[in-house]
């Protein structure tokens, strides 16, 4: 079986988990240009469907 030639330091480990923990942090944020609620890029908005200037889901009222 393959194996690594050589160990990995523990400088390159933490460069590593500092990567993944970046990723771990919120979502990258737009204002919907529809009803300018802040929503998460690259998804329909939440307060009002739309997406990509249309309606995609449809959004139930909060009563
Ligand atoms: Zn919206």
């Amino acid at each position: 079986m393959a194996t690594p030639k050589r160990k990995t330091s523990h400088a390159r480990t933490a460069q590593r988990k500092a990567q993944w923990l970046g990723a771990l942090s919120a979502p990258s944020t737009t204002k919907c240009p529809h009803c300018g609620e802040v929503v998460v890029s690259h998804r329909a908005c939440s307060s009002c469907g739309f997406y990509k200037g249309r309606q995609v889901i449809e959004v139930k009222e909060k009563v």
